[in-house]
């Protein structure tokens, strides 16, 4: 095996770059770079992959802009409370978090797993040893996401995972697809499955924002297999036949709201909120008693407001700003909750990646990229015009 590899990622350097520009002039493509690197080696409880396949996700977006922080001061916070993952620091941080391979090598104390395997990582970095652990590994404080607060992520001919990232690959799928579901259909199984998000139930009906993202279109499947009724919130007509596909029940295209939701500090501009409410009730004029949030600033107050008198709003993100203004007379005389949620822990993860498995959730891949595209195709996330996942054919990435 070579001693080195072909990475993507970003360096110390490319992150002072990208801090030194203005947010608004910053591209993921400008500050992200192909190197060759270290392979890494296992540490105990380590394994090594060589990796088949993968997806882009938005965290690789904001890895590569440094905003709301740069990679390396992540990485350094992940070693404060991970003491024993100094090696998680150099001078390039390799991105991704989603990623298909076979196991190349385990470290000493790996017992469930052995070279050969197939296998599907998930992103949930956490230390096995804390109690928390055993009741939530998001409430444990070593909680870190693989390829965005560490180091050795997806996109490299090998990448380096705890063994409790793995999971077994779902037979009959080839390996960028296969590669492309876990974080974020885990994450919105989390938000809307797991009694650790809103646990959607049968007959109730859920909004959701940027349905035709990676995300959303996982919520829209979701919620129609919980029994509830998708409406989907789009900004074309592309993606409303996108989120159609999915088991949307209602399609909301928020583009014929002219004008923005807030204003320049992030105050409601209540008459776009009416024109917005009088766009949804043309389509679903019933109670919404679930909104699936991940924009922020821009929607939630929003979200808040639509939500029926003692609904809940999940929410994982803020895509659009994290600074929000909420009219809280909303929240508590509507007896409202908003819940925080965060990707999943093992067994959301697996029971995420299960669905898969077992055909009860399909894919959302929406086309398959190579190793050296990767750079283009963030950018084209960056300027919210993906749909579903884009999967990464990673077989070739020595090339
Ligand atoms: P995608 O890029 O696939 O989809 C995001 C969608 O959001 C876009 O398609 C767009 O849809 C919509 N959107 C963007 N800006 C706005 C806006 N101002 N108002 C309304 N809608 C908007 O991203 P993902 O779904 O993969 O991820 C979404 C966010 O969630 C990201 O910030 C990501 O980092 C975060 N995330 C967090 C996780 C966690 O564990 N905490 C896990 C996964 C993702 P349209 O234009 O059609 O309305």
């Amino acid at each position: 095996m070579a001693e080195t590899m072909l990475a993507f990622g970003i360096s110390q350097a490319g992150a002072k770059r990208a801090l030194a520009t203005p947010i608004a002039e910053r591209r993921p493509s400008l500050f992200g770079e192909f190197r060759e690197v270290a392979i890494p080696e296992p540490k105990p409880g380590e394994v090594l992959i060589k990796v088949k396949g993968a997806a882009l996700n938005y965290n690789s977006v904001w890895s590569l802009l440094s905003h709301p922080a740069d990679a390396f001061s992540l990485i350094a916070g992940f070693v404060r409370r991970n003491p024993d993952c100094t090696h998680h620091q150099t001078d390039f941080q390799i991105v991704g978090s989603d990623a298909s391979g076979s196991i190349v090598k385990t470290g000493a104390a790996v017992r469930g797993w052995k070279a050969g395997d197939e296998v599907v990582v998930h992103c949930n970095v956490v230390d096995p040893n804390d109690s928390l652990s055993q009741i939530d590994s998001l409430l444990s404080p070593s909680q870190a996401i693989w390829g965005y607060e560490t180091n050795f992520g997806a996109f490299a001919e090998y990448a380096l995972v705890r063994e409790a990232q793995l999971l077994p690959k779902p037979p009959g799928l080839d390996w960028a697809v296969a590669g492309s579901h876990g974080l974020t259909l885990s994450t919105a199984y989390r938000m809307l499955v797991s009694p650790n998000g809103a646990q959607l139930r049968s007959g109730e009906a859920c909004l959701i924002w940027g349905a035709a993202g990676g995300l959303g279109a996982f919520a829209i499947q979701l919620t129609k297999m919980l029994g509830g009724t998708a409406i989907a919130v789009v900004s074309s007509p592309e993606k409303a036949d996108f989120a159609r596909a999915q088991g949307a029940d209602f399609i909301v295209n928020r583009s014929e709201v002219t004008g923005p939701l807030v204003d320049e500090h992030g105050a409601p501009l209540l008459a776009n909120w009416r024109k917005f409410k009088m766009l949804l009730d043309r389509q679903y004029n019933g109670p919404i008693d679930v909104v699936f949030e991940h924009i922020g600033r821009e929607t939630l107050g929003l979200s808040v407001y639509l939500a029926r008198r003692g609904g809940r709003i999940v929410t994982c993100a803020a895509s659009s700003g994290h600074n929000c203004t909420i009219d809280l007379r909303y929240l508590w005389m509507n007896v409202k909750r908003i819940i925080g949620s965060h990707f999943a822990n093992e067994q959301e993860a697996a029971e995420a990646n299960r669905l898969i498995t077992e055909g009860r959730i399909r894919p959302i891949t929406s086309h398959t990229i190579s190793f050296r595209q990767i750079p283009e195709y963030l950018d084209l996330l960056h300027r919210g015009a993906g749909m579903g996942k884009i999967a990464v054919d990673m077989r070739q990435a020595s090339a």
